[in-house]
């Protein structure tokens, strides 16, 4: 099999070309494991070498059967995603089009859609129909949020799926999945990816240098979908802005109220939510600095900035870690709330003003 395209997941990789060069490809598949792992992108690899016509190695990548997979114009192949009911065709097409550039890269415009019944009644109708070339191939992504309906309508195909086809459901929370699914599924499951994985991507795949892919992939926690999130320039920006909230932290309260009205104008809470991960980053590294020893930096994520690091942790006597990641960790959750942004920043920054105890000043 060639699954070049795809990061890591050898041991998947194995799993589901034995299934192919034996024949055994069972009915349906469910992919499980964290987002941004390569779930889709292998799902959508192996439909592709299920199709391909060349003899030699598959996916081949150059028959018309990989190319009409790879764009998403196979007629007996389709990916289902989760979108709301008033999403246009050509709304959905520009979804499938970002995968089909980047298939670890999937466009999500809308906020918390669900897959449907509509969805899955089409699909069943679809399912009685013989296929075109044939197999039958439906990718399901996100099966976690289709609705209970749409849940229950899935299972009758699952119950009885018809000899020539095959799904594959895909999840990252498998516990919410109905369990009459799972039990009805080959459960593959997957592991996040190693940093070097995701940094030997970041290098080859987006061109970037290697101290730059080195502390994104240590920043993307085994998720490739996650590390490139983190890719336009705004991963700078954010970073700077980052190291200027914990300078300002030290500073008075106007200081303070000055950096938050300039964070609310320019940035959306996704940006601050970056800021304040990237915070806590800070302070784990900080952390690591100073119960390093010469491994330090296998743990540092900052690894670039060792220097900044090493001036950060000694501008103090103390820091009360604990208490720190506790008040950052539950803003950034509280982000997600209908809170008052400016008012839930500068509680953060007073409390790690008084978690910070700076040399010789008496608190
Ligand atoms: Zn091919």
């Amino acid at each position: 099999m060639n699954f070049d395209r795809i990061i890591g997941q050898q041991r998947v990789k194995d799993i589901l070309g034995r299934a192919i060069e034996h024949q055994r490809v069972p009915h349906a598949y469910l992919f499980n494991g964290p987002e941004g792992v390569g779930k889709e992108a292998l799902a959508i690899e192996f439909a592709k070498a299920l199709y391909c016509s060349n003899k030699e190695q598959q996916p081949c990548n150059t028959c018309s059967n990989c190319k009409r997979v790879t764009h998403f114009e196979h007629p007996d192949f389709q990916f289902i995603f989760p979108a709301p009911k008033t999403a246009s065709t050509a709304e959905e097409r520009q979804v499938l089009d970002s995968l089909a550039n980047n298939p670890y890269a999937r466009y999500k415009p809308w906020a918390s859609p669900t897959i449907g019944i509509d969805k899955i009644r089409e699909l069943r109708h679809v399912s009685n129909l013989k296929p075109m070339e044939g197999k039958r191939i439906v990718i399901i992504t996100e099966a976690h949020n289709m609705t209970a309906e749409a849940a229950n309508s899935l299972l009758k195909i699952l119950e009885e799926p018809p000899g020539f086809m095959h799904l594959i459901l895909i999840t990252s929370r498998l516990n919410t999945l109905l369990p009459t699914i799972i039990s009805r599924c080959q459960e593959i499951r997957f592991n996040i990816l190693s940093d070097k994985e995701i940094e030997q991507a970041l290098i080859d795949r987006e061109q970037l240098d290697g101290q730059k892919a080195e502390v994104i992939s240590r920043m993307s926690q085994g998720s490739y979908g996650r590390a490139l999130l983190w890719l336009d320039e705004k991963f700078d920006a954010s970073r700077e802005l980052s190291l200027e909230f914990l300078r300002v932290c030290l500073k008075s309260p106007m200081n303070q109220f000055e950096l938050i009205d300039q964070l609310m104008q320019k940035y959306d809470k996704k940006v601050i939510k970056d800021i304040l991960s990237l915070v806590m980053i800070w302070f784990r590294d900080s952390m690591y600095y100073l119960n390093g020893d010469e491994n330090i930096k296998k743990y540092i994520v900052n690894v670039d900035k060792i220097d900044t690091l090493h001036k950060f942790v000694n501008t103090f006597e103390q820091i009360d870690f604990e208490k720190i990641f506790q008040k950052v960790e539950n803003s950034i959750q509280l982000l997600d709330k209908n809170v008052q942004l400016n008012l839930l920043l500068y509680v953060l920054l007073t409390h790690l003003q008084d978690s910070l105890y700076i040399k010789g000043k008496t608190q």
